[in-house]
């Protein structure tokens, strides 16, 4: 199979990009108010393969994941902990970056703050204005939903369930209870910008299409993100970005992953079960991580269970140790054709770590000149794959991405005179074999001794 297939609604297309040479690709980023969870990390992840994929198959690639830095969750977060949005902001960017850089999630090429880019929102919300989609109520600048005959055709979802599932809110200023918001007056407290519509703070939906417009054009290939955000906001996105552009499509395919979830149930606050990367992190191997969030079809609902990770850890150590005697063999070649005809059938990743096991494992019965003619490019798969070689040394300790990444969030508990959490994470380094000094100049860490 040459082509990319993806699905889209019930059936596989052929991806034919707007442009062969230039493929466009947006990912919504997560809103940085927190650290990410496992279900966060599953899109990255599936983007991650998509975008190698996609840099693979066609000559350049640009693609643009944005941070979300303006919410009312930043506002209510900072509030809680004492600190401005810019310090909470600012803080959860950088946890955010070291912990899918650990799973070797690749940087997007642009990564646009919402921000920065409040300009480019507001000529969105006066072109709907001036072409009567929008209304202005109260300070407020809203959609109206019935001026676009076609709202509800991308996620499927009628007028009538958005009304039974109580999906709107139902507010005095709206024209309507489908309506949403574009501008907002912000709360005590928010941080607001000018705008022709009195000073305020973007609805969220805005935020995606200034963003996607300004770095990708008026249409652009494919939209990825989570199933979660198909309604409304990609539904919204959608309304937006077509009724301001006059035009009928303005992303020409949709990928959207599935929920992932534990021990079959929802992750949620209120059941107390919601797993950050960070904790996964410290809990199993980044390469374990990433394959068991890509053994799962992207499409389909992803059962995070204690028996998915141990079987997954069995699989990475197989495929470790026959790459152990070829340590110094590096990465080379072409990724492997059968891992390339899986995942260009709608990104089939299951099937694809399927054919890495298997090819690992029926090498070890084969010839040391056979193995080390194939070794480069098994290599090669598993960084396009896993994000990284994996060695049976960094499945024994951390990596020392990992180590880096415990250090700075000690030295945040450090710096917060948390005192209890900073010795926590020196006794699980400790754990882990690695260890850490402190002199009054700096930390420094060594691996143990015995496992050197
Ligand atoms: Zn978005």
């Amino acid at each position: 199979m040459n082509a990319l297939f993806l699905r889209q609604g019930s059936e596989k297309q052929e991806f034919i990009p707007l442009d062969p040479q230039h493929v466009k690709l947006y990912a919504c980023g997560p809103t940085v108010y927190g650290l990410i969870h496992l279900g966060n990390a599953r899109a990255a992840v599936v983007c991650d393969v998509l975008y190698r994929l996609l840099k693979e198959m066609f000559p350049a690639v640009t693609y643009v994941r944005n941070l979300t830095d303006l919410d009312d969750k930043i506002t209510r977060v900072s509030s809680q902990r004492g600190i401005s949005a810019l310090q909470l902001t600012q803080e959860m960017i950088d946890r955010f970056h070291q912990d899918i850089q650990v799973l070797g999630v690749l940087s997007p090429d642009h990564e646009p703050f919402a921000t920065e880019h409040i300009p480019d929102m507001i000529h969105i919300i006066q072109i709907l204005l001036d072409k009567g989609f929008a209304y202005q109520a109260q300070g407020h600048v809203l959609f109206e939903v019935s001026k676009y005959s076609d709202y509800g055709q991308l996620s499927g979802v009628s007028l009538d369930q958005m009304m039974a599932g109580a999906r709107v809110e139902v507010a005095p200023y709206k024209r309507s209870p489908y309506d949403f918001v574009l501008w907002k007056p912000g709360q005590e407290g928010q941080e607001v910008w000018p705008s022709p519509f009195g000073p305020g703070r973007p609805g969220w939906h805005i935020e995606c299409s200034a963003m996607s417009q300004k770095y990708l054009g008026d249409v652009f290939d494919i939209h990825a993100g989570g199933m979660d955000l198909l309604f409304p906001h990609h539904e919204n996105e959608r309304a937006q970005n077509c009724t301001a552009l006059g035009v009928q499509e303005f992303v020409r395919y949709w990928v959207h992953n599935g929920m992932l979830v534990i021990n079959g149930q929802k992750m949620s606050k209120s059941l107390g079960n919601v797993v950050t990367l960070y904790d996964a992190l410290t809990l199993f191997p980044a390469c374990v991580i990433r394959w068991a969030l890509l053994s799962t079809h992207y499409r389909q609902t992803l059962d995070w269970t204690d028996t998915l990770l141990q079987q997954t850890e069995v699989c990475v150590k197989e495929v470790a140790s026959v790459l152990e005697p070829f340590s110094q063999i590096p990465a080379q070649g072409d990724v492997d054709p059968e891992v390339m005809t899986f995942l260009k059938d709608d990104l089939n990743t299951p099937l694809a770590l399927g054919r890495l096991y298997q090819w690992a494992n029926a090498l070890r019965s084969e010839s040391f000149q056979k193995q080390e003619k194939e070794i480069p490019s098994l290599k090669r798969t598993c960084e396009f794959l896993l994000g990284s070689v994996p060695t049976l040394r960094l499945l024994q300790v951390l990596s020392e991405e990992e180590i880096e990444m415990h250090l700075s969030k000690r030295r945040a508990a450090r710096e917060a005179k948390d005192y209890d959490l900073s010795d926590q994470i020196r006794d699980y380094l400790l754990q882990n074999h690695v260890i850490v000094s402190d002199t009054k100049e700096k930390t420094s860490w060594h691996y143990e001794k015995i496992l050197k």
